[in-house]
Protein backbone atom coordinates (compact mmCIF):
# COMPACT_ATOMS: atom_id res chain seq x y z
CA UNK A 1 0.00 0.00 0.00
CA UNK A 2 1.74 3.32 -0.68
CA UNK A 3 1.72 5.85 1.91
CA UNK A 4 1.59 9.88 0.86
CA UNK A 5 1.99 12.55 2.65
CA UNK A 6 0.67 15.98 1.36
CA UNK A 7 1.66 19.28 3.23
CA UNK A 8 1.93 17.59 6.58
CA UNK A 9 2.50 20.28 9.80
CA UNK A 10 1.96 19.64 12.93
CA UNK A 11 2.61 22.46 15.58
CA UNK A 12 2.37 21.56 19.48
CA UNK A 13 1.10 25.11 20.81
CA UNK A 14 3.18 26.83 23.42
CA UNK A 15 2.78 27.89 27.26
CA UNK A 16 3.65 31.57 27.68
CA UNK A 17 3.10 31.08 31.83
CA UNK A 18 6.16 27.77 31.52
CA UNK A 19 7.75 29.94 28.39
CA UNK A 20 7.36 27.25 26.53
CA UNK A 21 7.32 28.17 22.81
CA UNK A 22 4.98 27.37 19.97
CA UNK A 23 6.76 24.35 18.11
CA UNK A 24 6.22 23.19 14.66
CA UNK A 25 7.71 19.59 14.88
CA UNK A 26 6.77 18.81 11.52
CA UNK A 27 6.78 21.63 8.65
CA UNK A 28 5.01 20.71 5.22
CA UNK A 29 6.39 17.20 4.56
CA UNK A 30 5.27 16.41 1.00
CA UNK A 31 6.54 12.46 -0.03
CA UNK A 32 5.19 9.46 -0.78
CA UNK A 33 6.69 5.77 0.26
CA UNK A 34 6.06 3.60 -2.79
CA UNK A 35 3.89 -0.14 -2.46
CA UNK A 36 6.29 -2.51 -0.52
CA UNK A 37 9.10 -0.28 0.17
CA UNK A 38 10.70 0.18 3.45
CA UNK A 39 11.47 3.89 4.05
CA UNK A 40 13.85 5.31 7.11
CA UNK A 41 12.88 8.38 8.09
CA UNK A 42 16.31 9.45 9.45
CA UNK A 43 17.77 12.72 11.39
CA UNK A 44 18.37 14.15 14.91
CA UNK A 45 16.66 14.51 18.27
CA UNK A 46 13.62 16.41 17.69
CA UNK A 47 13.87 16.63 14.00
CA UNK A 48 10.44 15.55 14.12
CA UNK A 49 10.72 11.81 13.15
CA UNK A 50 8.58 10.71 15.54
CA UNK A 51 5.90 12.98 15.26
CA UNK A 52 5.67 11.96 11.56
CA UNK A 53 5.38 8.37 12.96
CA UNK A 54 2.42 9.37 15.33
CA UNK A 55 0.49 11.18 12.76
CA UNK A 56 0.51 8.47 10.37
CA UNK A 57 -0.25 6.27 12.80
CA UNK A 58 -3.27 8.35 14.00
CA UNK A 59 -1.87 8.71 17.49
CA UNK A 60 -1.30 12.52 17.07
CA UNK A 61 -3.57 14.49 14.95
CA UNK A 62 -2.07 16.92 12.11
CA UNK A 63 -2.51 20.80 12.49
CA UNK A 64 -2.60 21.05 8.59
CA UNK A 65 -2.06 18.59 5.80
CA UNK A 66 -2.80 15.06 4.65
CA UNK A 67 -1.86 11.43 4.62
CA UNK A 68 -3.56 9.01 2.19
CA UNK A 69 -3.16 5.49 2.20
CA UNK A 70 -3.44 3.42 -1.31
CA UNK A 71 -6.38 5.94 -2.51
CA UNK A 72 -8.04 6.20 0.98
CA UNK A 73 -7.57 9.53 3.12
CA UNK A 74 -6.77 9.08 6.57
CA UNK A 75 -5.88 12.19 8.18
CA UNK A 76 -8.30 11.67 10.56
CA UNK A 77 -8.84 8.04 10.68
CA UNK A 78 -8.30 6.41 14.18
CA UNK A 79 -5.37 4.28 14.86
CA UNK A 80 -7.47 1.13 14.89
CA UNK A 81 -9.09 1.73 11.26
CA UNK A 82 -5.97 2.41 9.48
CA UNK A 83 -4.56 -0.83 8.91
CA UNK A 84 -1.48 -0.11 10.83
CA UNK A 85 0.85 -2.50 12.97
CA UNK A 86 3.16 -0.69 15.26
CA UNK A 87 6.18 -1.22 16.95
CA UNK A 88 7.80 1.09 19.64
CA UNK A 89 11.55 1.27 21.18
CA UNK A 90 10.13 -0.09 23.80
CA UNK A 91 8.04 -3.29 23.26
CA UNK A 92 5.53 -2.62 25.67
CA UNK A 93 4.47 -6.63 26.21
CA UNK A 94 2.47 -7.59 28.98
CA UNK A 95 4.42 -9.40 31.43
CA UNK A 96 1.90 -11.59 32.56
CA UNK A 97 0.85 -13.28 29.78
CA UNK A 98 2.69 -15.66 27.55
CA UNK A 99 4.09 -15.26 24.11
CA UNK A 100 1.12 -16.55 22.88
CA UNK A 101 -1.44 -14.47 24.35
CA UNK A 102 1.07 -11.49 23.81
CA UNK A 103 0.56 -12.04 20.15
CA UNK A 104 -3.19 -13.18 20.35
CA UNK A 105 -3.88 -9.63 22.23
CA UNK A 106 -4.65 -7.19 19.44
CA UNK A 107 -7.12 -10.53 17.54
CA UNK A 108 -9.60 -10.66 20.82
CA UNK A 109 -9.48 -7.05 22.53
CA UNK A 110 -12.43 -5.05 21.90
CA UNK A 111 -14.24 -3.78 19.73
CA UNK A 112 -14.18 -0.09 18.56
CA UNK A 113 -17.85 0.07 19.07
CA UNK A 114 -17.23 -0.78 22.80
CA UNK A 115 -13.90 1.29 23.27
CA UNK A 116 -15.12 4.19 22.75
CA UNK A 117 -18.31 3.67 24.91
CA UNK A 118 -15.77 2.42 27.66
CA UNK A 119 -13.25 4.83 26.85
CA UNK A 120 -14.08 8.64 27.41
CA UNK A 121 -10.63 9.58 25.45
CA UNK A 122 -11.34 7.74 22.53
CA UNK A 123 -14.77 9.22 22.61
CA UNK A 124 -13.50 12.64 23.06
CA UNK A 125 -10.90 11.98 20.35
CA UNK A 126 -13.54 11.30 18.15
CA UNK A 127 -15.53 13.79 19.31
CA UNK A 128 -13.12 16.32 18.46
CA UNK A 129 -12.84 15.16 14.73
CA UNK A 130 -16.53 15.95 14.73
CA UNK A 131 -16.62 19.03 15.89
CA UNK A 132 -13.72 20.15 13.69
CA UNK A 133 -15.98 19.02 10.93
CA UNK A 134 -18.80 20.40 12.23
CA UNK A 135 -20.01 22.09 9.47
CA UNK A 136 -19.55 19.23 7.41
CA UNK A 137 -21.78 17.09 9.90
CA UNK A 138 -24.13 19.63 10.03
CA UNK A 139 -24.52 19.22 5.69
CA UNK A 140 -24.92 15.80 6.16
CA UNK A 141 -27.57 15.58 8.80
CA UNK A 142 -29.43 18.16 7.06
CA UNK A 143 -29.65 16.32 4.15
CA UNK A 144 -30.41 13.01 5.67
CA UNK A 145 -33.17 14.53 7.37
CA UNK A 146 -34.22 16.09 4.14
CA UNK A 147 -34.64 12.53 2.91
CA UNK A 148 -36.57 11.61 5.28
CA UNK A 149 -34.05 9.20 6.85
CA UNK A 150 -34.77 7.34 10.22
CA UNK A 151 -32.75 8.68 13.23
CA UNK A 152 -31.01 5.12 12.96
CA UNK A 153 -30.00 6.01 9.36
CA UNK A 154 -28.86 9.15 9.99
CA UNK A 155 -26.60 8.19 12.51
CA UNK A 156 -25.38 4.92 10.43
CA UNK A 157 -24.41 7.61 8.21
CA UNK A 158 -22.51 9.70 10.65
CA UNK A 159 -20.76 6.67 11.11
CA UNK A 160 -19.48 5.79 8.45
CA UNK A 161 -19.06 9.49 6.99
CA UNK A 162 -16.72 10.12 10.30
CA UNK A 163 -15.32 7.06 10.67
CA UNK A 164 -17.20 6.85 14.53
CA UNK A 165 -18.54 4.19 16.29
CA UNK A 166 -22.70 4.09 15.69
CA UNK A 167 -22.48 4.56 19.54
CA UNK A 168 -21.13 7.78 19.64
CA UNK A 169 -23.14 8.81 15.98
CA UNK A 170 -26.52 7.93 17.79
CA UNK A 171 -25.14 10.13 20.99
CA UNK A 172 -25.01 13.10 18.29
CA UNK A 173 -27.54 13.10 15.91
CA UNK A 174 -30.15 13.95 18.76
CA UNK A 175 -28.27 16.90 19.44
CA UNK A 176 -28.37 17.80 16.14
CA UNK A 177 -30.92 20.58 15.98
CA UNK A 178 -32.07 23.40 12.78
CA UNK A 179 -28.84 25.49 13.59
CA UNK A 180 -25.35 24.84 13.28
CA UNK A 181 -24.22 27.27 17.07
CA UNK A 182 -26.87 24.91 18.85
CA UNK A 183 -24.92 21.66 17.65
CA UNK A 184 -21.83 23.07 18.27
CA UNK A 185 -23.01 24.49 21.66
CA UNK A 186 -24.47 21.06 22.48
CA UNK A 187 -21.53 18.93 21.67
CA UNK A 188 -18.99 20.71 23.14
CA UNK A 189 -20.93 20.14 26.50
CA UNK A 190 -20.62 16.22 25.68
CA UNK A 191 -17.06 16.94 24.97
CA UNK A 192 -16.43 18.51 28.69
CA UNK A 193 -18.35 15.77 30.24
CA UNK A 194 -16.24 13.19 28.88
CA UNK A 195 -13.37 15.16 29.18
CA UNK A 196 -14.06 14.88 33.49
CA UNK A 197 -14.42 11.41 32.89
CA UNK A 198 -10.74 10.91 31.35
CA UNK A 199 -9.08 11.73 35.11
CA UNK A 200 -10.53 8.62 36.18
CA UNK A 201 -9.97 6.17 33.72
CA UNK A 202 -6.61 7.22 33.37
CA UNK A 203 -5.68 5.91 36.60
CA UNK A 204 -7.68 2.59 35.77
CA UNK A 205 -6.10 2.29 32.78
CA UNK A 206 -2.09 3.13 34.12
CA UNK A 207 -3.36 -0.17 36.92
CA UNK A 208 -3.99 -2.34 33.87
CA UNK A 209 -0.56 -1.25 32.43
CA UNK A 210 -1.62 1.08 29.47
CA UNK A 211 0.26 3.95 29.22
CA UNK A 212 -1.76 7.02 28.65
CA UNK A 213 0.23 10.69 26.92
CA UNK A 214 0.08 13.68 29.22
CA UNK A 215 -2.94 14.89 26.40
CA UNK A 216 -5.25 11.88 27.28
CA UNK A 217 -3.99 10.02 24.30
CA UNK A 218 -4.11 6.03 24.38
CA UNK A 219 -0.39 5.11 23.77
CA UNK A 220 1.06 2.04 22.94
CA UNK A 221 -1.58 -1.15 22.90
CA UNK A 222 -4.64 0.68 23.56
CA UNK A 223 -4.73 2.74 20.91
CA UNK A 224 -4.21 0.10 18.13
CA UNK A 225 -6.06 -2.19 19.33
CA UNK A 226 -8.93 -3.33 16.12
CA UNK A 227 -12.30 -4.41 15.43
CA UNK A 228 -12.75 -7.84 16.35
CA UNK A 229 -12.86 -10.21 13.34
CA UNK A 230 -14.97 -12.81 14.98
CA UNK A 231 -12.35 -15.47 13.74
CA UNK A 232 -12.69 -19.06 15.05
CA UNK A 233 -9.95 -20.30 18.30
CA UNK A 234 -8.26 -22.00 15.13
CA UNK A 235 -7.78 -19.34 12.81
CA UNK A 236 -6.85 -17.23 15.74
CA UNK A 237 -4.47 -20.23 16.93
CA UNK A 238 -3.53 -20.58 13.14
CA UNK A 239 -2.25 -16.53 12.22
CA UNK A 240 -0.49 -16.83 15.70
CA UNK A 241 1.38 -19.54 14.74
CA UNK A 242 2.04 -17.49 11.38
CA UNK A 243 3.51 -14.38 12.76
CA UNK A 244 5.49 -16.74 15.32
CA UNK A 245 7.35 -18.36 12.54
CA UNK A 246 7.88 -15.12 10.35
CA UNK A 247 9.76 -14.23 13.50
CA UNK A 248 11.14 -17.54 14.87
CA UNK A 249 9.96 -17.25 17.98
CA UNK A 250 7.84 -20.55 17.45
CA UNK A 251 9.61 -22.47 20.47
CA UNK A 252 8.80 -19.50 22.77
CA UNK A 253 5.11 -19.08 22.97
CA UNK A 254 4.31 -20.59 26.11
CA UNK A 255 7.01 -18.28 28.01
CA UNK A 256 6.76 -14.93 29.58
CA UNK A 257 8.57 -11.85 28.31
CA UNK A 258 10.79 -11.61 31.33
CA UNK A 259 11.98 -15.37 29.90
CA UNK A 260 13.15 -13.98 26.99
CA UNK A 261 16.05 -11.67 25.48
CA UNK A 262 15.87 -8.17 24.30
CA UNK A 263 15.85 -9.03 20.84
CA UNK A 264 13.61 -12.28 21.21
CA UNK A 265 10.95 -9.98 23.08
CA UNK A 266 11.06 -7.00 20.12
CA UNK A 267 10.50 -9.94 17.77
CA UNK A 268 7.19 -10.66 19.73
CA UNK A 269 6.42 -7.16 19.35
CA UNK A 270 7.09 -7.30 15.67
CA UNK A 271 5.06 -10.74 15.73
CA UNK A 272 2.24 -8.99 17.58
CA UNK A 273 2.44 -5.88 14.92
CA UNK A 274 2.16 -8.12 12.25
CA UNK A 275 -0.34 -10.54 13.23
CA UNK A 276 -3.55 -9.06 11.78
CA UNK A 277 -1.56 -8.16 8.46
CA UNK A 278 -1.20 -5.03 9.02
CA UNK A 279 -1.40 -2.73 5.14
CA UNK A 280 1.22 -0.63 6.90
CA UNK A 281 4.33 -1.56 9.26
CA UNK A 282 5.49 1.79 11.30
CA UNK A 283 8.39 1.12 13.40
CA UNK A 284 9.54 4.01 16.09
CA UNK A 285 13.44 2.98 16.93
CA UNK A 286 12.89 0.03 17.45
CA UNK A 287 16.47 -1.59 18.19
CA UNK A 288 17.06 1.26 20.36
CA UNK A 289 16.74 -1.17 23.36
CA UNK A 290 19.78 -3.58 22.23
CA UNK A 291 23.26 -4.34 22.41
CA UNK A 292 25.67 -3.88 18.99
CA UNK A 293 25.32 -6.95 18.45
CA UNK A 294 21.46 -8.01 18.70
CA UNK A 295 20.93 -4.63 16.75
CA UNK A 296 22.03 -5.83 13.73
CA UNK A 297 21.06 -9.22 13.79
CA UNK A 298 17.39 -7.98 14.47
CA UNK A 299 17.60 -5.15 11.94
CA UNK A 300 18.30 -7.53 9.54
CA UNK A 301 15.08 -9.69 10.83
CA UNK A 302 13.02 -6.66 10.00
CA UNK A 303 14.69 -6.49 6.45
CA UNK A 304 13.90 -10.16 6.15
CA UNK A 305 10.41 -9.57 7.54
CA UNK A 306 9.57 -6.89 5.48
CA UNK A 307 10.55 -8.22 2.50
CA UNK A 308 9.20 -11.33 2.78
CA UNK A 309 5.71 -9.72 3.50
CA UNK A 310 5.98 -6.83 1.54
CA UNK A 311 4.21 -4.91 3.96
CA UNK A 312 4.91 -0.89 3.32
CA UNK A 313 7.09 0.37 6.14
CA UNK A 314 8.25 3.68 7.97
CA UNK A 315 10.81 2.99 10.31
CA UNK A 316 12.42 6.01 12.59
CA UNK A 317 16.10 6.05 13.26
CA UNK A 318 19.16 8.78 14.22
CA UNK A 319 21.26 5.94 13.59
CA UNK A 320 22.47 6.67 9.95
CA UNK A 321 23.95 3.50 9.87
CA UNK A 322 21.01 1.50 10.73
CA UNK A 323 19.08 2.88 7.96
CA UNK A 324 21.34 2.75 5.26
CA UNK A 325 21.80 -0.70 5.77
CA UNK A 326 18.16 -1.69 5.59
CA UNK A 327 16.23 1.08 3.73
CA UNK A 328 15.36 1.26 0.43
CA UNK A 329 14.60 5.02 0.48
CA UNK A 330 15.99 7.69 3.38
CA UNK A 331 14.23 10.84 4.70
CA UNK A 332 16.78 13.07 6.01
CA UNK A 333 14.93 15.18 8.28
CA UNK A 334 16.15 18.69 9.89
CA UNK A 335 13.71 20.77 12.17
CA UNK A 336 11.02 19.23 10.71
CA UNK A 337 11.40 19.51 7.57
CA UNK A 338 12.72 17.01 4.54
CA UNK A 339 15.79 17.94 3.94
CA UNK A 340 16.69 14.65 0.87
CA UNK A 341 14.56 11.81 0.02
CA UNK A 342 16.48 9.34 -2.39
CA UNK A 343 18.16 5.97 -1.98
CA UNK A 344 20.88 5.67 0.50
CA UNK A 345 23.94 5.42 -1.54
CA UNK A 346 22.57 8.37 -3.78
CA UNK A 347 22.50 10.28 -0.89
CA UNK A 348 25.88 9.07 -0.08
CA UNK A 349 27.13 9.90 -3.37
CA UNK A 350 24.83 12.76 -4.43
CA UNK A 351 24.18 14.56 -0.72
CA UNK A 352 22.15 17.85 -1.73
CA UNK A 353 23.45 20.16 1.36
CA UNK A 354 25.70 19.86 3.81
CA UNK A 355 23.46 18.63 6.42
CA UNK A 356 23.09 15.51 4.10
CA UNK A 357 26.39 15.13 3.56
CA UNK A 358 27.42 14.89 7.30
CA UNK A 359 24.53 13.03 8.70
CA UNK A 360 25.53 10.12 6.71
CA UNK A 361 28.85 8.21 6.46
CA UNK A 362 30.84 6.74 8.87
CA UNK A 363 33.72 7.84 9.37
CA UNK A 364 32.05 11.33 8.94
CA UNK A 365 32.76 13.45 5.89
CA UNK A 366 35.65 15.48 6.49
CA UNK A 367 34.57 19.62 6.30
CA UNK A 368 36.70 22.45 5.25
CA UNK A 369 36.53 26.12 4.88
CA UNK A 370 37.67 26.85 1.49
CA UNK A 371 36.80 29.12 -1.45
CA UNK A 372 36.11 29.48 -5.99
CA UNK A 373 38.42 31.38 -6.60
CA UNK A 374 39.26 31.91 -10.38
CA UNK A 375 37.33 28.66 -11.42
CA UNK A 376 39.03 26.55 -9.17
CA UNK A 377 39.01 25.03 -5.68
CA UNK A 378 41.05 25.97 -3.19
CA UNK A 379 41.75 25.27 0.93
CA UNK A 380 44.12 27.92 1.81
CA UNK A 381 46.64 28.29 -0.59
CA UNK A 382 46.69 25.06 -2.34
CA UNK A 383 44.81 24.91 -5.24
CA UNK A 384 42.68 21.51 -4.83
CA UNK A 385 40.24 21.26 -7.77
CA UNK A 386 39.81 22.97 -10.93
CA UNK A 387 35.94 23.90 -11.67
CA UNK A 388 34.24 22.74 -14.57
CA UNK A 389 31.25 25.24 -14.23
CA UNK A 390 31.43 28.65 -14.69
CA UNK A 391 31.22 29.91 -10.90
CA UNK A 392 31.78 33.27 -9.30
CA UNK A 393 34.43 33.63 -6.69
CA UNK A 394 33.04 32.85 -3.63
CA UNK A 395 33.59 30.97 -0.18
CA UNK A 396 32.18 27.77 0.45
CA UNK A 397 32.26 24.09 2.04
CA UNK A 398 34.58 21.84 1.01
CA UNK A 399 33.66 18.30 2.03
CA UNK A 400 35.44 14.94 1.06
CA UNK A 401 34.51 11.53 2.22
CA UNK A 402 36.90 9.58 4.18
CA UNK A 403 38.10 7.45 1.31
CA UNK A 404 38.03 10.32 -1.23
CA UNK A 405 42.10 10.64 -0.42
CA UNK A 406 45.31 8.58 -2.27
CA UNK A 407 48.37 8.74 -1.00
CA UNK A 408 51.93 7.06 -1.77
CA UNK A 409 52.03 5.23 -4.84
CA UNK A 410 48.33 5.15 -5.33
CA UNK A 411 48.98 8.77 -7.18
CA UNK A 412 51.10 10.57 -9.30
CA UNK A 413 53.06 13.25 -7.67
CA UNK A 414 51.94 15.93 -9.90
CA UNK A 415 48.04 15.31 -8.63
CA UNK A 416 48.94 15.40 -4.83
CA UNK A 417 47.09 18.55 -4.46
CA UNK A 418 46.62 18.97 -0.99
CA UNK A 419 48.82 18.24 2.37
CA UNK A 420 47.79 17.28 5.60
CA UNK A 421 48.74 17.05 8.91
CA UNK A 422 48.81 13.66 10.38
CA UNK A 423 49.00 12.91 13.87
CA UNK A 424 47.77 9.55 14.04
CA UNK A 425 47.38 6.01 11.93
CA UNK A 426 45.11 3.63 13.25
CA UNK A 427 45.72 -0.25 11.94
CA UNK A 428 41.70 -1.78 11.19
CA UNK A 429 42.52 -4.55 9.31
CA UNK A 430 41.96 -4.00 5.49
CA UNK A 431 41.81 -0.35 5.95
CA UNK A 432 44.17 2.51 7.85
CA UNK A 433 42.52 5.24 9.61
CA UNK A 434 44.50 8.44 9.57
CA UNK A 435 43.98 11.38 12.04
CA UNK A 436 45.16 14.75 10.52
CA UNK A 437 44.79 18.16 10.51
CA UNK A 438 44.67 20.98 8.31
CA UNK A 439 44.51 25.06 8.90
CA UNK A 440 41.27 25.12 7.20
CA UNK A 441 39.29 21.89 9.00
CA UNK A 442 35.96 22.71 10.44
CA UNK A 443 36.22 20.65 14.08
CA UNK A 444 39.09 19.35 15.70
CA UNK A 445 40.10 16.61 13.42
CA UNK A 446 40.16 14.87 10.12
CA UNK A 447 39.41 11.15 9.81
CA UNK A 448 40.97 9.23 6.90
CA UNK A 449 40.27 5.76 5.38
CA UNK A 450 43.29 4.70 3.05
CA UNK A 451 44.13 0.76 2.13
CA UNK A 452 46.81 -1.00 4.65
CA UNK A 453 49.13 -1.53 2.46
CA UNK A 454 50.18 1.96 2.58
CA UNK A 455 53.23 3.45 4.58
CA UNK A 456 52.09 6.01 6.56
CA UNK A 457 53.30 7.67 9.33
CA UNK A 458 52.14 11.00 11.43
CA UNK A 459 53.90 14.13 9.91
CA UNK A 460 53.12 15.98 6.66
CA UNK A 461 51.44 13.58 3.92
CA UNK A 462 50.90 15.24 0.37
CA UNK A 463 47.21 13.98 -1.39
CA UNK A 464 45.85 13.62 -4.29
CA UNK A 465 42.24 13.75 -4.55
CA UNK A 466 39.15 11.43 -5.95
CA UNK A 467 36.97 14.32 -7.69
CA UNK A 468 33.68 12.01 -7.04
CA UNK A 469 34.37 12.40 -3.49
CA UNK A 470 34.67 15.97 -3.40
CA UNK A 471 31.65 18.15 -2.60
CA UNK A 472 31.20 21.67 -2.39
CA UNK A 473 28.04 23.23 -0.48
CA UNK A 474 27.02 27.42 -0.30
CA UNK A 475 28.51 29.13 2.67
CA UNK A 476 24.84 31.06 2.90
CA UNK A 477 22.29 28.56 2.07
CA UNK A 478 24.94 25.20 2.83
CA UNK A 479 23.34 23.42 -0.42
CA UNK A 480 25.14 21.59 -2.71
CA UNK A 481 27.47 23.66 -5.08
CA UNK A 482 27.65 21.56 -8.72
CA UNK A 483 31.18 22.59 -9.87
P1 LIG B 1 14.01 11.86 19.06
O1 LIG B 1 14.95 11.23 18.07
O2 LIG B 1 14.73 12.55 20.18
O3 LIG B 1 12.91 10.97 19.51
P2 LIG B 1 12.29 13.15 17.10
O4 LIG B 1 12.99 13.51 15.84
O5 LIG B 1 11.47 11.92 17.08
O6 LIG B 1 13.33 13.12 18.29
P3 LIG B 1 9.91 14.52 17.93
O7 LIG B 1 9.68 13.68 19.14
O8 LIG B 1 9.06 14.30 16.75
O9 LIG B 1 11.42 14.43 17.48
O10 LIG B 1 9.81 16.04 18.38
C1 LIG B 1 9.94 17.12 17.46
C2 LIG B 1 9.85 18.45 18.21
O11 LIG B 1 8.54 18.62 18.72
C3 LIG B 1 10.78 18.58 19.38
O12 LIG B 1 11.28 19.89 19.40
C4 LIG B 1 9.89 18.32 20.58
O13 LIG B 1 10.36 19.00 21.69
C5 LIG B 1 8.57 18.86 20.11
N1 LIG B 1 7.43 18.14 20.73
C6 LIG B 1 7.15 16.82 20.63
N2 LIG B 1 6.02 16.50 21.29
C7 LIG B 1 5.56 17.68 21.84
C8 LIG B 1 4.42 18.04 22.64
N3 LIG B 1 3.51 17.14 23.00
N4 LIG B 1 4.30 19.33 23.01
C9 LIG B 1 5.21 20.26 22.62
N5 LIG B 1 6.29 20.01 21.86
C10 LIG B 1 6.48 18.72 21.47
Amino acid sequence: MEIKLVGLTKTFPGNPKKHIPETTAVDHLDFTVKDGELLGLLGPSGCGKSTTLYMLSGLKEPTSGQIFFGDREVTFLPPEKRGIGLVFQNYALYPHMTVYKNIEFPLTSLKVEENEKDFAFLKESALQRVLLQAKEVHILLAKAKKDGKSPLDCAEDLANAFSISLSLAKEIVPLFEEDLEDFLCKASSLLEESKKKQAEEKEALRQKGIELSEEGELLREGKTRSIRRNLSKDEIDALIREAAKLVQITEFLERKPSELSGGQQQRVAIARALVKKPKVLLLDEPLSNLDARLRIQTREEIRRIQQETGITTVFVTHDQEEAMSICDEILVMNQGKMVQLAAPQEIYRNPNSLFAAKFLGNPPINVFHGRIQDGAVYLGEEKILACKEKLPDQEVYVAIRPEGFLMGKEAKPKDKVLTLQCTQVLTQGRDLCLYCSHPSMEGDRLKLVVDSDLDATPGPISFALRRNKVFLFGKEDQKRILF
